[in-house]
């Protein structure tokens, strides 16, 4: 008998720990919200209009421009990534006066787009990818996935939240309302992120694909620094858009002219990396006699990397005690709670 999991949230963490579990026996179904599939390693389409009202096509890498391995473990799963066609190492060219928070030696993206890791990942196992998990209820049917008021799927004998904490403290209030409260005070830090095609031929055809300015409001070319995201946390739209413009005109020395522009406010964009307190978490909370857990770079540690430590971990802990006792773990007992 296997068990019968419901992963919310598809991008490393929920893909890693979905994977972990298909590969073990278990039965798995995920779940996003309409377009959320790679949650923010994700890539944004967009058409836009030339002078002359030619379409053209570009795309955005407006969340996590790349990402760097570390621990053995995770070198070991990039590597074979690699081999399997879904990441490909990344070396960008940084602009001159810039300083370099990440290693950008040693940077890998996922390959042709971003979310084509996580999908890749996943060919072979069930995905709702239009479900914003709204409710999770427990009866002595197990688990049921509610959206906007109606079922999305039941008879879940396990339930796993990978979404970042603040947006799994509603869904978590009703069975653990510690963890609830736990999780909207983790430290996540916000990014707004402007998205734009510009005639600049400069910025067309770069000398360089990453600047990091060491004042002001950018901290890549399009993404703002953490505090100055903060600051305008509020502000409407068409306001930061118009600041992030100028900012970027002035870090150039010019004024820019654009066929488009967008901007992207990530509410919960990063882990603080000082906040990283993986060790204190166990990399992920998980809750035996619910069968409920949680994982999330908040609880494994900043970026990517933590992400997919943390659904690694949940997934190790949902299959030792499963293995350790399949009738407690199983839906035979949630029928008994
Ligand atoms: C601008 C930016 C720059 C970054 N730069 C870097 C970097 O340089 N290096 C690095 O390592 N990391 C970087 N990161 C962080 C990195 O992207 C994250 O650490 C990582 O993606 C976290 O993965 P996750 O699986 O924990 O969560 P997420 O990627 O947030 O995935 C959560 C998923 O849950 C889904 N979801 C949420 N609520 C619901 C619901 N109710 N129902 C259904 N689905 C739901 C979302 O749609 C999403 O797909 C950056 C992030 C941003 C935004």
């Amino acid at each position: 008998m296997s068990a019968r999991v419901a992963v919310i949230g598809v991008s490393i963490a929920g893909t890693t720990c979905a994977r972990l579990l298909t590969d073990a026996g278990h039965s798995v179904r995920l779940f996003d919200e309409p377009g959320g599939i790679g949650g923010r390693m994700t890539t944004r389409p967009v058409e836009w209009l030339d002078d002359d009202g030619i379409v053209h096509h570009s795309s955005f890498d407006h969340g996590a421009p790349g990402f760097t391995a570390r621990s053995p473990d995770f070198v070991r799963f990039v590597d074979q990534a690699v081999r399997d066609g879904l990441l490909a190492r990344w070396v960008p060219v940084v602009a001159p006066g810039s300083h370099t928070p990440l290693d950008v030696a040693t940077l890998w993206v996922p390959v042709p787009d971003m979310s084509s890791l996580c999908r890749g990942m996943l060919s072979d196992v069930s995905i709702s990818p239009a479900c914003a998990v709204a409710v999770l209820r427990r009866d002595n049917d197990g688990w049921r996935v509610e959206s906007a008021g109606a079922a999305a799927a039941q008879g879940f004998s396990h339930v796993v939240l990978a979404v970042p904490p603040q947006q799994a403290a509603p869904l978590l209030q009703p069975h653990r309302p510690d963890w609830a409260q736990q999780a909207t005070v983790l430290p996540m830090a916000p990014s707004w992120t402007l998205m734009g095609v510009t005639t600049d031929t400069e910025l067309a055809a770069p000398t360089w694909d990453l600047a990091w300015p060491t004042h002001g409001a950018l901290a890549w070319v399009v993404h703002a620094t953490t505090p100055w995201s903060q600051t305008y946390l509020e502000t409407p739209v068409a306001e930061v858009q118009a600041m992030l413009q100028q900012a970027l005109a002035q870090l150039l020395g010019r004024p820019l002219t654009w066929h488009h522009t967008a901007v992207h406010h990530w509410r919960y964009a990063s882990v603080p990396r000082a906040d990283a307190s993986a060790a204190a978490t166990g990399n992920c909370w998980w809750n035996a006699s619910l069968s409920l857990g949680v994982c999330g770079d908040a609880l494994g540690g900043a970026g990517v990397e933590g992400a997919w430590t943390s659904g690694r971990a949940l997934a190790t802990s949902v299959i030792d005690r499963y293995r350790a006792a399949p009738a407690v773990a199983g839906l035979t007992a949630a029928r008994a709670c």
